[in-house]
């Protein structure tokens, strides 16, 4: 099956007791069994939730995976990635990183053992130069968050193999319509599902896939053990946002394309992020990777002033100031003193996110009415 019908049709099949074409919110926290262990496959609905259930099935499916799970938050969903690991262990994880991961492997992780080595992935060679004994996971996130670097998975599934490491790449800037980590050699997919899987800005959800059995049941048994679990109702919703990811993304890169086109061309910009300029350092391998490029766009301004970044994001009509990203609408978020101010200054500066750099997330609204918008703020 291709990717449309997948999405609208895997994991799901008319209610067999009433037809309902929809999956029922099923909310319930407890299944009456028959007699003691003769039940239909629920128990309790940490371990298992037959909404839960579907739309795991159907995340795994457009990702090419056989094993979904789906958590209460995207950052959830690392957790559960982390503690597959032991003290001692060591990651090699992608430097320019969603902000919340960085303080999940720094201030959580660390304090029980577990080493993080924050490294530019753009150069395969230097990831190879973190690789010693110890390495049990390589995180990668491509496109990177708020850069758009694009990062070789391929490559970095050839390092992980060699290492006898997991590779584990946050896909939740792609989409599984743009990038199917498991066919280019990862052996976990993670999402954001809050972004554009949802779509609609009204679910906090995570989701690993994987292929391999015995990870699965590893995935599992810490999703059941330590309980971060999503809600049916929020199952119901994601399952109704999928049937439309393809038709999103589709204008999302439409839409990206066109703001990408206009601010590269305007005088008060001094640099565009977006890997779909054949001037992006990292182009070939998108194109290689990624069937689009997405509506992720940040942008720098000349001069590098605070002030001029903050007015922006203040006159703009259409575009909301908000953190997330991935929804219909358009937002507009300043990484340095939003998503990523949890990173350190001297941190985030080496990685590119400056004082003037405004992040979009370009929604499905029309073109023109946005780039309006654009023209007024940028005055
Ligand atoms: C938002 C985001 C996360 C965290 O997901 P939550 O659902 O907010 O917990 C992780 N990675 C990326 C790339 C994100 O954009």
């Amino acid at each position: 099956m291709k990717f449309a019908t997948k999405a609208i049709h895997a994991g799901v099949h008319p209610d067999e007791s009433t037809g309902a074409i929809m999956t029922p919110i099923y909310q319930t926290s407890t299944y009456v069994q028959d007699g003691v262990g003769n039940h239909k496959g629920y128990e309790y609905s940490r371990t298992l939730n037959p909404t839960r259930h579907a739309l795991e099935k159907n995340i795994a499916a457009i990702e090419n995976g056989n094993f979904g799970a789906c958590f209460g938050s995207g950052l959830a969903a690392i957790d559960c990635v982390i503690k597959m690991l032991n003290p001692g262990d060591e990651v090699i994880s992608t430097n320019d990183l969603y902000g919340g991961s960085y303080r999940l492997f720094k201030t959580i992780f660390e304090k029980y053992g577990i080493k993080f080595h924050f490294v530019d992935m753009q150069n395969p060679v230097g990831v190879e130069a973190h690789v010693n004994e110890h390495t049990k996971l390589i995180w990668v996130e491509t496109p990177t968050n708020p850069m758009m670097n694009i990062i070789d998975i391929e490559a970095m599934a050839a390092i992980a193999k060699k290492a006898g490491a997991l590779l584990c790449v946050d896909n939740t800037f792609a989409t599984p319509y743009l990038q199917n980590p498991l066919d280019l050699g990862a052996d976990i997919v993670m999402h954001s599902v809050t972004k554009y899987l949802g779509g609609h800005s009204d679910v906090v959800m995570g989701a690993l896939v994987c292929n391999d059995e015995e990870l699965a049941k590893e995935m599992y048994r810490i999703q059941n053990s330590t309980g971060a679990v999503t809600a049916p109702m929020d199952s119901f919703l994601v399952l109704r946002g999928i049937k439309t990811l393809h038709l999103r993304v589709q204008r999302h890169c439409e839409n990206g394309e066109k703001l990408a086109n206009f601010l590269v061309n305007h005088p008060k910009i001094e640099k565009v992020y977006w890997p779909g300029f054949p001037t992006h350092p990292n182009h070939d391998v998108a194109r290689k990777q990624m069937r689009g490029f997405g509506g992720m766009i940040s942008f720098t301004m000349k001069g590098n002033r605070l002030e001029d970044a903050l007015e922006v994001v203040k006159k703009v009509e259409i575009f909301a100031l908000a953190e997330s990203l991935g929804g219909v609408e358009s937002l507009i978020g300043h990484p340095a003193t939003m998503t990523h101010a949890s990173i350190p200054k001297e941190v985030r500066e080496k990685t590119g996110v400056v004082d003037s750099l405004i992040r979009l997330s370009v929604g499905v609204e029309d073109a023109d009415d946005l780039i309006a918008d654009l023209t007024k703020a940028l005055g």
